[in-house]
């Protein structure tokens, strides 16, 4: 039996890249499941609060987010879908994991290396360090470590390359709390990451960075919610290069390759039978395969989603009912925790 969780931070309303890279294959996972295995799902705000947020944005994010994951296909009869913020046992067991993780590990996480690295470029005296930047950033791998132990037993979890690091620390933090507060059965099972084909979807505008929610230029990224128009018109400006021809070559031609990466997505080919179609073409044929192969994808759910939008009711009830469910759950592990811990 396999407990399936997986998050995603209410930053934004999301793009291809998280649909490509992770919903969709949320929406696989809940397909090919058995009957016993259980799926969560998390709209996780308290992550997001680690970069400051305006607060109607973040709100509305929420939503929008819930919407989304309803017209994608999760289905809240069978996966729980819940807003992080409404389990406070994700903060406790956060807490509780912070008291026995080294700093010197988290140090050591590739996300606030960079993080400390962009704070330093930014600044005029080169002291500027550690210092502008605050302690959620730097802890957010322990709450995401308590998001994932806090459902239990064989844990198994669908994200990205980019995470492999966080999970490996949840591995070591399960392992820790296992061998303090040790009982007969070990409490902790280490989860292990269920490796997604992991498509990595680039910006538009800048094929040398990822597509992100939070990135500033709104061109950068097609929303599951684009009209065709806005997805055309983005498509169409997406950079490439000035070489003729079509070769699927990322290293040299990181936009041009993005472009077929997304195309063979859609297609669900694979990328090298994609780019065999292109010879003798040039990007405008490209753009024009990609814009059509997108638009078809996401025409059906972009529609759901807007009437989903509409039902007020029915998304609060559905996150009601998914944080009902994810409490109760997760109460069975935290009493142990606490019992353990000495805390009860
Ligand atoms: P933010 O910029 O606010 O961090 P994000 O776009 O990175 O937003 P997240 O909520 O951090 O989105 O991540 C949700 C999921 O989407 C994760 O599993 C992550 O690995 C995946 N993901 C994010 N961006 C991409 C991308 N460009 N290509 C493929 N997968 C992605
Ligand atoms: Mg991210």
């Amino acid at each position: 039996r396999r407990v399936i969780f997986s998050g995603i931070q209410p930053t934004g309303v999301p793009h291809l890249g998280n649909y490509l890279g992770a919903l969709a294959n949320w929406v696989k996972l809940q397909r090919d499941a058995l009957p016993e295995d259980e799926l969560l799902f998390s709209i996780v705000g308290w992550h997001a609060m680690t970069l400051p947020q305006p607060p109607k944005q973040l709100s509305d994010a929420r939503t929008d987010i819930l919407a989304v994951l309803l017209a994608i296909g999760i289905d809240p009869t069978r996966s729980i879908i819940f807003h992080q913020e409404h389990n406070p046992n994700h903060t406790e067991l956060a807490w509780i994991f912070n008291c026995i993780t080294p700093v010197g590990k988290l140090r050591r996480m590739t996300t606030w290396k960079s993080r400390l690295a962009a704070s330093k470029n930014q600044g005029d005296d080169a002291e500027m360090d550690e210092t502008g930047l605050n302690v959620g950033l730097f802890a957010y791998p322990v709450l995401q470590a308590a998001d994932i132990l806090l459902y239990n037993r064989a844990t198994h979890v669908p994200v990205g390359d980019d995470q492999t690091q966080h999970l490996e620390l949840s591995r070591v933090i399960a392992d820790q709390f296992n061998r303090n507060f040790k009982a007969k059965r070990q409490l902790f099972p280490l989860p292990t990451q269920l490796s997604t084909s992991s498509k990595r979807i680039l910006s538009l505008r800048d094929p040398t960075s990822k597509m992100s929610k939070s990135a500033p230029d709104a061109s950068s990224r097609i929303l599951l919610t684009d009209s065709s128009s806005q997805i055309a018109s983005k498509i169409r400006s997406a950079v490439t290069d000035s070489i003729s021809g079509i070769t699927y070559d990322p290293v040299n031609r990181p936009g041009t390759a993005n472009l077929l990466t997304i195309l063979a997505a859609c297609n669900d080919e694979d990328v090298n039978k994609t780019v065999s179609g292109y010879v003798g073409k040039n990007h405008g044929a490209l753009k024009a395969d990609v814009t059509e192969a997108v638009v078809e994808m996401l025409k059906g759910p972009r529609k759901e989603y807007e009437r989903l939008k509409m039902d007020k009711e029915y998304l609060r009830r559905v996150a009601q009912e998914g944080a009902d469910k994810a409490r109760v759950k997760s109460e069975v592990t935290m009493m142990e925790v606490r019992e353990r811990i000495g805390l009860l």
